[in-house]
This record gives C-alpha cells, sequence and structure tokens, in this order.
C-alpha cells in the first residue's frame, strides 16, 4: 500500500488569546493512496475542519501535514493553490453552485481553469451514471437538492482527481437518495483508483467506510 498523507500532530485553534478553542487537539494519523476514510462524530466534534486542514483549505497552527512527500508548510500560497486544483476534487456542503452558469458550465470549470479544456468521454460518463444527462441547460436554481448534489460530485470528479474531499456529500437528500450518491461515489472512486476522504454526522454512512476516525471534542475517539 502506497502511503498518501501523513498527518503528524495538528492542532487548529479558533477564537481569541482569553477564549481560545482548540477545534483540532493534537490528531495524528496516515492515509494510503486508495483507502476510503469517514470522518464522523457528533455536531461540532471538528469533522470540516479537519477535512479542511487536509485539504489545503485551512491552515493548521502546530504539526504537520505531508502529502505525497511534500510537506504543506514547505508551499507557499500558489503552490498549495497548484497541488488543490491539479490532485484535489472537493464537494461542498452546500453544493457551491456558480448560479449563473448552467449545469454544464458548471461541471466543466474546474477542468477550464485547470488545463483549459474538458475530458469529454469522462464528461458523458459521470452525468450519464449520476443521471443529470438531461439537466445540462438548467440552471442550479432548476433542480432539485438531489440533483445539485449529483452536479457537485459530477464538478469534483471531473479534473480526474487523486483526492475527492467531501463534506456531508449527501446531507440534504433523503436516506434513498443518500444511499444511491453514496454507493454511486464509491462505486467511481474504485473504478478511477481515486481516494475518498468524506465527513457524516450519519453514523451508518460513516460504516461504509474502509477506514472510520471519530471525532470528540476535535480528538480522534476511535
Ligand atoms: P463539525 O464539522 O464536527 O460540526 P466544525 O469543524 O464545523 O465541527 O466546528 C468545530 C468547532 O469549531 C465549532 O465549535 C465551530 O463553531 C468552531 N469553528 C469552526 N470554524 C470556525 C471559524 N472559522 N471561526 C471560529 N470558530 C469556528
Amino acid at each position: 500500500m502506497e502511503e498518501l498523507f501523513e498527518i503528524k500532530s495538528i492542532s487548529k485553534s479558533y477564537g481569541s488569546f482569553e477564549n481560545n478553542i482548540k477545534v483540532t487537539d493534537n490528531i495524528s494519523f496516515m492515509i494510503n493512496r486508495r483507502d476510503i476514510i469517514s470522518i464522523s462524530g457528533p455536531s461540532g466534534a471538528g469533522k470540516s475542519t479537519l477535512l479542511n486542514l487536509l485539504s489545503g483549505l485551512e491552515k493548521i497552527d502546530e504539526g504537520e501535514i505531508i502529502y505525497n512527500g511534500k510537506s504543506y508548510s514547505t508551499l507557499d500560497d500558489e503552490s498549495l493553490s497548484k497541488l488543490r486544483l491539479n490532485e484535489f476534487g472537493y464537494v461542498f456542503q452546500n453544493f457551491s453552485l456558480l448560479p449563473s452558469m448552467n449545469v454544464r458550465d458548471n461541471i466543466y470549470l474546474p477542468s477550464i481553469i485547470k488545463s483549459g479544456s474538458v475530458d469529454k468521454g469522462l464528461f458523458n460518463e459521470l452525468v450519464e451514471r449520476l443521471g443529470i444527462d438531461n439537466r445540462l441547460h438548467h440552471l442550479p436554481d432548476q433542480l432539485s437538492g438531489g440533483e445539485k448534489q449529483r452536479v457537485a460530485i459530477a464538478r469534483a470528479l471531473i479534473t480526474s482527481p487523486s483526492v475527492i474531499f467531501a463534506d456531508e456529500p449527501t446531507g440534504n437528500l433523503d436516506s434513498k437518495n443518500s444511499d444511491s450518491v453514496f454507493e454511486l461515489l464509491f462505486e467511481l472512486v474504485e473504478k478511477y483508483k481515486q481516494t475518498l476522504i468524506y465527513v457524516t454526522h450519519d453514523p451508518s454512512k460513516a460504516m461504509m467506510a474502509s477506514r472510520k476516525i471519530i471525532l470528540k471534542d476535535g480528538k480522534i475517539v476511535e
């Protein structure tokens, strides 16, 4: 197994000097390539913060995150942005679709930014498998929550990232839709040999991962 992430004693606090909350408290673990990792625990446990630190969206206060042999602390902002664009895909909790762009253009966007072109074969496969091929000219506002979720997943996968970070990827769906989106996400990640790290508050969704990280008060409890 190839080691992909080494997370060494990382901590992150929010707040002022007098009123400081350690949201990530001295966490260490490893992630291998092609792992499927769930991060679960109660609300406020620090799940989203940990995901944002791992994905380079936020900076750690202490410790070290090494991705593919490179410590984030050695990268300037531009190199970190490049790494994120080239290697990572994101499924945000609130989808973060651009309201004035139709579904097709929303999905195209990361690829256009990354390389100026889109892998049309992959695009066609993703929209077909995700069942949004008949929604390509709709605006996000004209979609159901489930459809928006599927668009967000297609957009995360279109650049063929090595790692997908997903924050409550089915948080807005009913349980039937949520199960089918999860199954499909797992299937695509397996097919494209990707690593998936996802946050969920739902224990049954957390159980689906090959490795489970459970947080409480910013610490790993299991
Ligand atoms: P979870 O995802 O487990 O619900 P979060 O990581 O979102 O937990 O948040 C953990 C704690 O950190 C919460 O108490 C939250 O209010 C606080 N927090 C998160 N982000 C910020 C921020 N940008 N500024 C201040 N406090 C924050």
